[in-house]
């Protein structure tokens, strides 16, 4: 079995844009809801319309950008931001939702 750094299965479903899919944009942005648990790997542009959002699993995500396994212990509730792919992630915390630890120690 390959490694797979997250908590969750291989094959639950994230968000991600159709930049990333199109190797337009590198993920740059990731967001893990509060409420659903819910991933998002995003390439951090302005300006994301509906059109732009596609549903395929962390797996899938991994394979093609291996760097997010960084941030498989992203608390809920939180996000990670990064300015490239050769720039380290920064964690933060989300305004508009609670938040708990999934692991120690990243959080201020
Ligand atoms: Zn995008």
């Amino acid at each position: 079995m390959t490694y797979f750094p997250f908590a969750e299965r291989r094959d639950t479903f994230a968000f991600t844009c159709t930049h990333i899919l199109d190797g337009e944009g590198e993920i740059r942005l990731v967001t893990h809801h509060f409420d659903d648990g819910s991933y998002e790997f995003l390439c951090g542009e302005e300006g994301h319309a509906a059109a732009h959002a596609v549903i395929i699993t962390i797996g899938e995500l991994l394979d093609l950008d291996p760097s997010i396994a960084l941030v498989s212990d992203l608390p809920v509730g939180c996000c990670a931001m990064r300015k490239d792919k050769q720039s380290p992630w920064e964690f933060s915390k989300l305004a508009d939702e609670e938040w708990y630890p999934a692991s120690q120690g990243r959080m201020p």
